[in-house]
């Protein structure tokens, strides 16, 4: 028997043992641990609550979950409830499927001001992620400055532009969509240092921006090149460049009272204000032949009062596993951090690709496993689920399993608000009602 412990319950979690219950069969049991009691990941913390179909992906966890070689140890946190080095004396092979829960800072004189926050984090408020529930993103901002040309930035932006009726069928908790309909946001600017061509967003994302009730999004003609520029483009990124030429061609909207600005060309330097967020000093930008950000020496300050800065993410590190700072994940070759100690999804690879690149990542690790011998050959003869067990037994940790989660679920499905698909419960002491015993 191969005992196999995956840290983490999210999208690389999931295809990781999916992958394993295939290619190791009856040979196989994995355990699944996870620091909430929910699982799934930025699933449930991380993608839009207005894009419930991309949330749907988790059904097909929930087969993985409920297989009988599988057990799932929610509220367990390694590296406080039990470390590495034991779940590698109790485990064959041991997989950090952690993901990268960190806001990369924005690295700028004044980015501690009340006011500026991460995206993890005000992604993490409107998602319910218990870290984040506290939060109180301060609504009174008339102007939100958002740093970063991805989707996270666009999901911001749209979330802070949304009418509650276009959220009432979402997710989005209660606790933030009260404050959002109190909202004094009137302009958001979505500010990044290179232009559309280099943007990284994506269609369906790009494309909501113009279907807005109240939002109108604005481009500046001035940052495209020439039309003919376009045709070098890959497809994904010609056609949004198409719909960003579009709103850049709209213009404003007298009708909606919200505008979404599409700052491109303008690298932050400096978050500005006595005390609190008064605005973003950012410098403008040009491409050089070689595609990079060039200052141009001149630079501007948009009147803001917060500041979300959607940059990217880093892995936390855990105590005694060997970590890439520059690179904010676990020091790997191909996955393999030591005979036994592997990595996978963004804890591997950092915060890039999508929910699907993570099941390809998962699908190539467990190939790698089963061409080493269990823990680089030792013969497979460790006590596993029954060892976890017992040592978080001895250390009175309450193990949310997966009926646990299953409860919670139908919990929250039975309180949501007309139309929505549930209500989260927000904090630990919420969730742990469910399973403390
Ligand atoms: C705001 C946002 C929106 C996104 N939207 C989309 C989208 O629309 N479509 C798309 O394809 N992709 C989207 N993504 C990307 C997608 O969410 C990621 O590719 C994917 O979640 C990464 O999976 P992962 O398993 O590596 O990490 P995660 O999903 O972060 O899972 C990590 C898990 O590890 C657990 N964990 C962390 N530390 C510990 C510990 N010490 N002990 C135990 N457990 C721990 C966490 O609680 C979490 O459950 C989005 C990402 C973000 C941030």
């Amino acid at each position: 028997m191969r005992h196999l412990a995956i840290v983490g319950s999210g999208p690389a979690g999931f295809y990781t043992a999916e992958a394993a219950l295939k290619q190791f069969g009856d040979t196989v049991r994995i355990d699944i641990i996870d620091r909430l009691p929910t699982p799934y990941g930025l699933i449930r913390a991380g993608v839009a609550p207005d894009h419930q179909s991309i949330k749907a992906v988790s059904k097909r966890y929930d087969a993985v979950a409920r297989d009988a070689r599988v057990a799932f140890f929610g509220h367990v946190a390694v590296g406080q409830d039990v470390s590495v080095a034991e779940l590698c004396g109790l485990y064959d092979d041991v997989i950090l499927a952690v993901g990268a829960p960190l806001d990369r800072p924005l690295g700028v004189p004044g980015d501690d001001l009340p006011g500026v926050l991460g995206s993890a984090a005000f992604v993490g408020w409107y998602n319910g992620h218990p870290d984040f529930a506290g939060l109180q993103p301060p609504l009174v901002a008339r102007t939100v400055a958002i740093v970063g040309n991805g989707n996270v930035a666009i999901d911001c932006a749209r979330i802070l532009a949304k009418t509650v009726q276009e959220l009432q069928d979402s997710d989005i908790v209660n606790h933030a969509l009260e404050p959002l309909s109190q909202s004094a946001v009137r302009a958001v600017h979505i500010v990044g240092r290179r232009g559309p061509h280099q943007a990284s967003f994506t269609l369906k994302e790009v494309g909501e921006m113009g279907e807005l009730s109240r939002a109108t999004p604005l481009v500046q003609a001035a940052d495209f090149p020439p039309t003919e520029a376009d045709a070098g483009l890959e497809t994904g990124q010609r056609r949004v460049v198409e719909v960003l030429r579009r709103f850049a061609a709209a213009g404003p909207d007298a009708a909606k009272p919200v505008t979404i600005r599409f700052d491109f060309f303008r690298r932050p330097v400096r978050v500005v204000g006595d005390g609190r967020v008064e605005g973003l000093e950012v410098m403008r930008t040009r491409l050089d032949a070689a595609g990079r950000a060039v200052d141009s020496g001149e630079t501007e300050i948009i009147p803001c009062e917060m500041v979300i800065s959607a940059i990217g993410y880093r892995s936390a590190g855990l105590e005694g596993v060997p970590f890439d700072a520059a690179a904010g994940r676990f020091a790997n070759v191909d996955g393999q951090i030591a005979p036994g100690l592997w990595c996978v999804g963004w804890a591997r690879r950092g915060p890039t690709g999508t929910i699907g690149t993570n099941r390809q990542d998962g699908f190539a690790l467990v190939e790698r496993l089963a061409a080493t011998g269990a823990n680089g050959d030792t013969g497979g003869s460790k006590a596993g689920r029954v060892g976890l067990e017992a040592l978080l037994g001895e250390r009175g940790v309450t193990v949310a399993r997966f009926a646990d989660w299953e409860k919670i679920d139908a919990a929250e499905v039975a309180r949501a608000r007309p139309g929505a698909p549930r209500e989260k419960f927000a904090s630990l002491d919420a969730l742990r009602t469910h399973f403390s015993r």
